[in-house]
């Protein structure tokens, strides 16, 4: 056996300090598992009885599945959900005993896979209801799965007719039944949400038809919040578990998990009329100071932050010069007294100020969710309590 010095930190990071771990890193995301898991215990309390799948798509929004979801099932969260089969199966290898729910379109040729697995496909079908009852037809208990009904997005899911006839073809087959409905809100995020009435209507005539799936489900975060009458047997929440509510949505006592972080890879002098980045776009006025930040657009650090954006420097804000390039950007740390290695944050708090995913967003013309979600896995993520760090997962070429 080695032993390990102090100067090289196992992998795992588990139980060093924040500042220990992220020494040598050029960027890195924070996760705080506390604040996650008192977010799960407020929003299962906020919509009780109904309950809590918490969607963890897109890598859990970029906060990254690896340590979200044994945080959120520590906390009690029932049920998950992902888009993606392939998402299924690696949440799978994490989670072996909770249900999972996958939202999206699934190939045929994937049932077999994704029942072995155990998970709860969204079937929009008769050739994906067959493979299912196929692949299932040797085991004792009947494959669950739910039928998604467009009630009025019109994107995915099936017409109330289409969903009311496919219900009847499973109703034949073997091996297969049919345990949940589900919808989606086209007006949720809206300040006018008003159509989400409409939809319900449509969608409470295809359960009353149908009363054998017990299961019905048709809230996301903010509907989930907003309109206790949709809550139903469960809701889908996936951006308020990060602590962020959608612009029309209230709820107290939630706490963003994520923060996104960086050393300063220099800090260099330039003189009045000197240009910086790509175009040249950006050109001092008069001496300055400016630093390299080592994050671009390839780690989602969206291009349209190149006007508007900022980092925080010592806990004050310096401001994007020039073009967000693929791997890095400048920032002017004129009378900052910043140095090379120092810790710059993206998105988050530092010192006495804070920089939040609707005020990223705003500034790149998007909203918060393209925000966290674009972030990508060559950055390293850092889960932590209390700064405390439980868990890394180092940053890779693979996005
Ligand atoms: C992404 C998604 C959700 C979660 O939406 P949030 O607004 O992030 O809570 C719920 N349902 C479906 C079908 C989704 O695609």
């Amino acid at each position: 056996m080695t032993t390990t010095g102090a100067a090289t930190p196992p992998p795992s990071g588990h139980g060093l300090a924040l500042a220990e771990v992220t020494r040598r890193l050029n960027a890195w995301l924070q996760i705080d598992l506390d604040a996650l898991e008192a977010n799960a215990r407020r929003l299962a309390a906020a919509v009780a009885p109904a309950e809590v799948i918490a969607v963890v798509k897109a890598n859990a929004y970029g906060a990254g599945i690896e340590g979200v979801a044994p945080a959120l099932a520590a906390a009690g969260v029932p049920a998950f959900a992902v888009v993606w089969v392939e998402e299924g199966l690696a949440l799978r290898r994490i989670l072996p005993h909770h249900r999972i729910l996958v939202l999206g379109h699934t190939h045929p040729e994937l049932a077999a896979e994704a029942v072995a697995a155990n998970l709860t496909l969204s079937v929009d079908s008769l050739e994906l209801a067959r493979a299912i009852s196929c692949a299932s037809a040797a085991s004792e208990q009947p494959t669950p799965v739910h039928i998604h009904i467009d009630s009025g997005l019109h994107r995915d899911g099936l017409a109330p007719s289409d969903a009311l006839a496919l219900a009847q073809a499973i109703a034949e087959l073997p091996g297969i039944a049919l345990e949940g409905l589900s919808t989606h809100m086209a007006n949720a995020d809206e300040l006018d949400d008003s159509f989400s009435s409409d939809q319900a209507a449509a969608f409470a005539q295809v359960c009353d038809a149908l009363t054998t799936a017990a299961y019905v489900h048709a809230a996301n975060s903010a509907t989930a919040l907003r309109r206790p009458g949709l809550r139903l047997s469960g809701v889908r929440i996936g951006l308020a578990m990060h602590g962020i509510l959608p612009e029309n949505t209230d709820l107290d006592g939630l706490r963003p998990i994520l923060s996104v972080h960086a050393r300063l890879a220099r800090v260099s002098r330039i003189r009045a009329g000197e240009g910086v980045s790509y175009g040249l776009t950006w050109r001092a006025s008069g001496p300055a100071e400016v630093g390299l930040v080592p994050v671009g657009y390839a780690d989602g650090w969206k291009r349209a932050l190149s006007r508007g954006g900022a980092v925080l420097v010592g806990g004050r804000p310096a401001p994007v010069i020039g073009r967000i390039m693929m791997d890095q950007f400048v920032v002017d740390v004129t009378g900052l007294k910043a140095a090379a290695a120092d810790e710059v944050v993206l998105l988050g708090p530092q010192g006495d100020d804070r920089i939040d995913a609707w005020s990223v967003a705003e500034t790149a013309g998007t909203i918060a969710w393209d925000i966290t979600a674009s972030l990508t896995s060559r950055l390293a993520r850092v889960y932590h309590r209390g700064g405390i760090v439980e868990r890394v997962v180092r940053g890779s070429h693979a996005t």
